[in-house]
Parts: C-alpha cells; structure tokens; sequence
C-alpha cells in the first residue's frame, strides 16, 4: 500500500516526474522521498524562499535555517498528519524518538 495506490496510471508518471516536487537545492523528489509538509510561514521565511519559489527537504530546510527542525515549527494540519512520510520528518514532527 503507498500513496500513489489510489492514483491511476498517467497521474502517478506525472507525479514522479513532475520537477515541481523536487528539492530546489538538491533536487530529490520530495514526494517520492516522503518529505511533503508545511512548516509556519515564519519558519519558511528563513529560509529565504517564498510560498510559490518551490519545495525543500527537510535536510535542506534545516540547512538553510541553520538548526534542525521542531514539532513546533509545523502546523496542525492534515498535510502533516499523514503516515507517509520519511523516518527524519516522522522524527521532527515528534511522532518518534528523534
Ligand atoms: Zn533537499
């Protein structure tokens, strides 16, 4: 079972090879990576991007701000409610032992 199950054929392509999802420093997929989330805008400003300027990774997110990120940083939302993501989101959002 994965996200992209309920996907049909053409839109999981698009998905996977759409450069919107990717990393603008170093380049993953940050769909395919499980690093899909919203931090606040505050905490997003810091890393000296704006809202449509593109996606980070958590690792490059973190880079940029210049310290690791907390569960405080992150909204109540369903974006980052979800059970699929990667093992260093899980552990920023604190939902395991970091
Ligand atoms: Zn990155």
């Amino acid at each position: 079972m994965s996200i992209l199950d309920d996907w049909d054929d053409a839109e999981e392509i698009d998905y996977a090879t759409d450069p919107a999802w990717n990393c603008v420093d170093c380049d993953i997929h940050t769909g395919l990576h499980e690093e899909y989330y919203m931090v606040h805008d505050s905490v997003w400003k810091l890393s000296g991007l704006g809202g449509n300027d593109g996606m980070l990774c958590i690792a490059c997110l973190e880079d940029r701000i210049g310290r690791d990120l907390t569960p405080d940083d992150f909204p109540v939302l369903p974006i980052n409610s979800g059970n699929f993501f990667s093992a260093l989101l899980l552990a920023r959002l604190g939902r395991v032992p970091n």
